[in-house]
Order: C-alpha cells, then sequence, then structure tokens
C-alpha cells in the first residue's frame, strides 16, 4: 500500500508565467519527504471551472490528497476554497470565531491607518471566514486560512504566497485530516551519487547491466539527471531494501569509480570549501567573467582563503593585469593552455595565493575561428609549488551553458588539485 497525492497551483499570473511557481517543487519535496508519492504538479489560472477540471482529474487518477496554492485572498477572484468545497459536495458555512480572529489580525495591520474603512475591509474578510461544513481550519499565517476537507480525496487547501503556504504545511500535516489521507505512505529512504566526467549514456549502459546482475533491482527507484555538467543519480528505496542499493553503489564505483565524486549528497562546492582550509585561492577569468570568483565567494569560510580574482577580457588587460607576456599571447592567442598557465602565474603572484585557477576561451557566438570553435576554453590550476593541471574542453551550448559548465569544470580541477596536495 502507498498513498499518492498531486498538487494543483493556481494563479493566472503563474500560469502565464509572470510568476514562476515555487509552491508546486516545494510541496513536492515535503510530499516526498514524507514519502507520498506524488503524480501529478498540474497549474491552471483563477477561473474556478479549470480548477474543478483539475480537481476531478487527480480525483479521477485515484490520489488520497490533493494540495491546493492559491486562491484565498478577500477579493472576489479568489475562489478556490468555494470551488472546493463544491467539488466536495460540502456547503460553505461562516466560521464567526475564525471571522472574529481574521478583523484582529486586520486591525493589528491596519493600525493607525485612517484612511481604510475598516468595515468594508471586514466585510471583504468575512468570505475568508467562509469555510466548507466539517472542513479543518489552519490558522492564517497572513489573513487567509486554510482549510483540510476530508474525504477521497482529502483536499488541502493553502494559500499562495510561498511565505504563508511553507508555515502553513507544517500544521496542515499534522492534522488528523491529513494524516488519514496519507496513512498508506511508505517510508523511503534515499541515496545519491554525484559524478563528473562521464557522459549519461556510459550511466546508461551500466544501468542496463545493473538490472541484469543486481538483485532486487527492481526494488530501486533511480533517476538520474545532468545539472550543470554533473550527472546525479538520486534513489529511492523502502528500508529493507538497503542492501540492494549498496549493491549498485558497488557497481557504479567498480565501473564509474574515478568520476563519482560524492555519496553523502555533498556538491562539489563543498568539498572544495572543505579542501581550501588553509589555503589563500586567486583567480583569473576571461571568458567566465568573474563566475568562478562569484561561486568561490559563496562559499563557507571564503573571507579566509579568497585572496582576489582578475577578469581580463582584453590582450592589454592580461598583460598589464596579470603579467601575461605579449609573445605568448601573439603566438599561441589568448585561448591557448600557455596563456592559461601565464593567467595563473599572474594570479598566484598577484594576490599571494597558494592556488589560483585560470579560465581563457570562447564562450560567445562570433569569437570562433575553425581551430578553435565557439566553445573551446582552456582552464590551469596551479599551485605555489608548481604542482599544474592545465586541459582545454570544447563545450557545447550557448554562451550561458558554456559559462556554466567552465565554471564547474574548474572547481572539478580544483578539486583534484586540492585533493593532491
Ligand atoms: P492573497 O491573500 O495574498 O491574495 P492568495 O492565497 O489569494 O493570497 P494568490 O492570490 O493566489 O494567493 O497569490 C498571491 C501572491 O502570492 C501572488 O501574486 C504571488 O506573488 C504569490 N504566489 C502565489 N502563488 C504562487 C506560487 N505558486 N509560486 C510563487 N508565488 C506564488
Ligand atoms: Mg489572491
Amino acid at each position: 500500500m502507498s498513498a499518492r497525492a498531486g498538487i494543483v497551483v493556481t494563479g493566472t499570473e503563474v500560469l502565464t508565467g509572470r510568476i514562476q511557481d515555487l509552491n508546486g517543487p516545494w510541496v513536492a519535496d515535503r510530499l516526498l519527504e514524507l514519502g507520498v508519492e506524488l503524480a501529478h504538479i498540474t497549474i491552471c489560472g483563477d477561473r474556478p471551472a479549470d480548477i474543478e477540471a483539475q480537481l476531478r482529474f487527480l480525483a479521477a487518477e485515484g490520489v488520497d490528497l490533493i494540495v491546493t496554492s492559491g486562491g484565498l485572498g478577500p477579493t472576489a477572484d479568489d475562489l478556490t476554497v468555494a470551488t472546493v468545497a463544491r467539488f466536495c459536495g460540502r456547503d460553505l458555512v461562516l466560521d464567526s470565531g475564525l471571522e472574529e480572529r481574521i478583523a484582529e489580525i486586520l486591525r493589528r495591520l491596519t493600525g493607525r491607518r485612517t484612511d481604510i474603512d475598516f468595515e468594508s475591509l471586514r466585510a471583504a474578510n468575512r468570505k475568508q471566514a467562509m469555510v466548507p461544513e466539517g472542513a479543518t481550519v489552519l490558522e492564517p499565517v497572513g489573513t487567509a486560512p486554510g482549510v483540510v476537507v476530508p474525504g477521497s480525496p482529502t483536499v488541502l487547501v493553502l494559500p499562495g504566497p510561498p511565505r504563508e503556504l511553507q508555515p502553513m504545511w507544517w500544521t496542515a500535516v499534522e492534522t488528523d485530516a491529513v494524516r488519514q489521507a496519507i496513512a498508506g505512505r511508505t517510508e523511503y529512504r534515499q541515496g545519491m551519487v554525484r559524478m563528473f566526467g562521464l557522459p549519461e549514456s556510459g550511466l546508461a549502459e551500466t544501468l542496463r547491466d545493473a538490472e541484469r546482475d543486481v538483485a532486487g533491482f527492481d526494488r530501486l527507484e533511480i533517476t538520474t539527471c545532468l545539472r550543470r555538467g554533473e550527472l546525479e543519480i538520486v534513489t529511492r528505496y523502502e528500508p529493507d531494501a538497503a542492501g540492494v542499493y549498496q549493491d549498485l553503489v558497488a557497481l557504479l564505483r567498480d565501473r564509474h569509480g574515478s568520476a563519482i565524486f560524492s555519496e553523502d549528497g555533498s556538491l562539489v562546492d563543498d568539498q572544495v570549501a572543505a579542501l581550501l582550509a588553509g589555503h589563500t585561492i586567486a583567480t583569473a577569468e576571461s571568458c567566465t567573467g568573474g563566475m568562478l570568483s562569484a561561486r568561490l565567494t559563496d562559499l563557507a569560510g571564503s573571507s579566509a582563503y579568497m585572496a582576489g580574482g582578475a577578469v581580463c577580457y582584453a590582450d592589454a588587460a592580461k598583460v598589464e593585469l596579470l603579467g601575461v607576456p605579449a609573445d605568448l599571447i601573439a603566438t599561441h592567442g589568448a585561448v591557448s593552455e600557455p596563456v592559461a598557465e601565464a593567467m595563473a602565474d599572474g594570479a598566484l603572484r598577484n594576490f599571494g595565493a597558494d592556488v589560483a585557477v585560470a579560465i581563457t576561451g570562447i564562450a560567445g557566438p562570433g569569437g570562433g575561428t575553425e581551430t578553435k570553435p565557439v566553445g573551446t576554453v582552456c582552464f590551469c590550476v596551479r599551485r605555489s609549488d608548481g604542482a599544474t593541471l592545465t586541459r582545454t574542453n570544447r563545450l557545447p551550448g550557448d554562451r550561458s551553458a558554456v559559462r556554466e559548465r567552465s565554471t564547474t569544470i574548474a572547481m572539478h580541477l580544483l578539486r583534484g588539485a586540492l585533493l593532491d596536495s
């Protein structure tokens, strides 16, 4: 047995893309943590007929719980509660205690302002105190209360603003109505393996073998995704399938040991931050325009190890600010490994750091040549003891993809250089 849920995100501003939906993904994560299987997230505007159609769809799919977000405000276009009540076959009744509590909140919010007609405000908010008969009221975080309407499915109605929805969620999952709706949930564990430098096709082949060789493989729910050039393998399993997961990880290590950099959920950024303790670092960037430096300064403890960074696009800037020999640029071109190494030397020297990372490449359209097409990027990580990692990559995608990927590659090279020291 297991519990299934669906999420209905409402709001014309979300449907049209003017506001990016934060509630669907957030509630999805919470359901996952609870062991509730999420079947669908649907998005519709504020029209009651559309909201009702989505409720009907999810109910027909047999979900145990529907979570809605949005449309709880005092204005006439906020109709979610009335729509849900009709859908669940319940009348709306005035909860006078709730009405009083909303009035109290409004009094506090409006304070001593005299330009507000308090009575009309209160009338508008009487609407928010109308709740479906038999529903559990979730006290307002802002001014809008939420409700849980028990049934099959149970419907949990939450407000739209994330700062209101999120605190109310925790109250909602404690209610009997929600607990009962998700009583069939399964306890899951989740494992995460992150890899770098392995194409997705390579992993797909290994997973096909695993299907054949790992006993109980079908007890694992595996999701792989490519993010910023890293492969992320997330596996969910019930506690008694922990051994199966261990066998899978053993196979991954066996096949792709050198590509695996994390088995505990840590990001390369976390690892670099830890490895940088006791070091000082400097950056020299051209095509990434300071993105690596920004990423490094985001890390915990960066104020201690970040010595500085230079962003140099023009050849003259590389010469003057980083001391790259002009004839080196003339001979090899600005996007070349010798220039990347000279940039790293300049950063080490200028900032007095003990490790430096340099990136020089062609990210934008129009800058490429036949031998160095757009996406050609040279990297160098050099330590003050002379140890050096230099490489050139050809990266696919548009400018922002090349820049993002370059930053990630630099982080991995840096990790490698620091692990070696
Ligand atoms: P209010 O009382 O604020 O009107 P409400 O429950 O009626 O609350 P909505 O009218 O649907 O909520 O949305 C109010 C605002 O909350 C939106 O304009 C938007 O800024 C934010 N919001 C709503 N839904 C979402 C969402 N899914 N993701 C991110 N922000 C959202
Ligand atoms: Mg509203």
